[in-house]
């Protein structure tokens, strides 16, 4: 089989959901971000996973992700909306009890006129500009809105993964100018804002990369686990070149594993003569380019031929092969293809 194996443990997931959960508080609600299909693991799964732990607040980026959600978790569990009510959205918020995430006047409007008495959420820009409502904005409506008693009112942090950065304390000081002595629920923070202490929790956090082991959870279990398998070993003599473009030339006599992977399955083309893939603890540099379907590795140094090698795993966490791609996390979960054998790893724990 020429298929990799992309191994999911939802039990590590879950772990980390209760983990984050406790970092946020007693005080304070712990919903999950399960938005892009679960940052590329698979959104039923991982939802049904979390609810399990005790989830019970859900977000998505759109209607039609939480149409899909709503299938996979029944009638209970909260599912929120972040691009809010967009035209088109009407019958699926309605019919699957979706709640959007109101980011602008003229959603409101159509929120309000399309389904009176169903519930929404605000969200508010505090200084990202990129989704809600600015403060003059929310000035003008918000008594009007208040009125048909929305659940929650949101903003997002531009730069919660530093710490230091100045923006943290100013979109702080914002969210409370445009929320306080307001009597509904708050939420500003994700999972970077979660480590910026209390003060950033108020009464719901919105964990997404932490919960799938990515930075800045930096205690975060892994989830993923990317074994690839050697399709073809080769020997190289001095001189002989590897893949497209020739960029890499064997200064000796080497062994040279191709493995089934390659830019089309996630595995970015920037990995080319960079990353490193791992056979049990031992490192093999990748040489050449990265193909669309496959990558070579120099396996010279390995006492036994390897039968996979392994790109995500105990020895390299998504965050470190983002670094070798110049990427993030994020963009390497989310990017993890179609073509693998999908492996979810649940209730080894008991
Ligand atoms: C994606 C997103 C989150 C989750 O962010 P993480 O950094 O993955 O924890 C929370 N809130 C909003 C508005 C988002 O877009």
């Amino acid at each position: 089989m020429s298929t990799a194996t992309l191994s999911i443990d939802l039990d590590a997931i879950a772990a980390n959901w209760r983990a984050l959960d406790r970092l946020s508080g007693a005080h304070t609600q712990t919903a999950a971000v399960v938005k892009a299909d679960a940052y590329g693991l698979g959104a039923g799964r991982v939802a049904r996973a979390l609810a399990t732990a005790g989830a019970r607040r859900f977000f998505v980026a759109c209607a039609e992700e939480g149409a899909i959600l709503r299938q996979a978790l029944g009638n209970g569990p909260q599912i929120s909306v972040f691009s809010g009510h967009m035209a088109g959205d009407t019958d699926m918020i309605s019919d699957l009890g979706l709640t959007p995430m109101l980011n602008s006047i003229e959603q409101i409007t159509r929120h309000l006129e399309a389904l009176p008495g169903h519930s929404f959420g605000i969200q508010l820009d505090t200084g990202m500009n990129r989704l809600g409502m600015e403060a003059s904005e929310w000035e003008a409506v918000a008594a009007f809105v208040l009125d048909a008693g929305p659940e929650i009112l949101i903003s997002h942090l531009a730069c919660s993964d530093e710490p230091e950065h100045e923006m943290n304390a100013f979109q702080l000081a914002e969210f409370h100018a445009m929320t306080d002595g307001i009597d509904v629920p708050r939420s500003l923070a994700a999972t970077g804002g979660i480590f910026l202490g209390p003060e950033y929790h108020f009464d719901l956090t919105r964990p997404g990369i932490g919960l799938y082991g990515g930075l800045p959870f930096e205690e975060a279990l892994p989830v993923v686990a990317l074994s690839l398998p050697v399709i073809q070993l080769r020997e190289l003599t001095i001189g002989e070149t590897v893949g497209y473009g020739c960029t890499w030339v064997a200064e000796g006599p080497c062994q040279i594993a191709t493995v089934a992977g390659g830019y089309a399955d996630g595995l970015l083309r920037a990995l080319g003569n960079r990353a490193v893939l791992w056979a049990g603890d031992v490192p093999c540099p990748v040489v050449g380019r990265v193909s669309m379907d496959m990558i070579t590795v120099d396996v010279s140094h390995l006492e036994q031929a390897p039968r996979t090698l392994d790109i995500l795993g105990p020895q390299q966490s998504v965050d470190d092969l983002a670094e070798a791609g110049d990427t993030i996390g994020y963009e390497i979960l989310t990017g993890l293809g179609a073509r693998y054998t999908r492996r979810y790893i649940q209730g080894a724990s008991g």
